[in-house]
């Protein structure tokens, strides 16, 4: 049986540039590729989700800019999420890896 701590367990990231995704393989097998786009505009920073009563970055306009979107780095947090920075030098999101899970599968539908 596979327990749920498997399927948040990250094993390995790539980024797929074609496919303008990071794919990520997780414990229990699935391997799941995240749109570059989708994963900026689920930032999870203050900036972007807002936060006491201020709206987030894409509250206000949710189209992305140039660089937005582009993946420039990646680094583990911990054990158990994952830092980004991306072309804007935008950095200070932390995906958890149940986050990233739940974005995976979201991407997945
Ligand atoms: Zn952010």
């Amino acid at each position: 049986m596979i327990s749920d701590d498997e399927r948040v367990r990250a094993l390995r990231f790539e980024y797929d540039e074609p496919a303008r995704a990071m794919l990520v393989e997780w414990g229990d097998g699935a391997v799941q590729r995240i749109p570059f786009a989708a994963l900026r505009k689920a930032c999870p920073c203050a900036v972007c989700k807002g936060e006491m009563g201020r709206p987030g970055r894409f509250d206000l306009r949710p189209e992305l800019s140039p660089g937005e979107d582009e993946l420039a780095d990646i680094n583990l947090i911990g054990n158990y999420g994952l830092g980004v920075r991306w072309g804007d030098g935008h950095d200070t999101g932390i995906y958890t890896f149940e986050y990233l899970r739940a974005l995976g599968d979201a991407a997945e539908q």
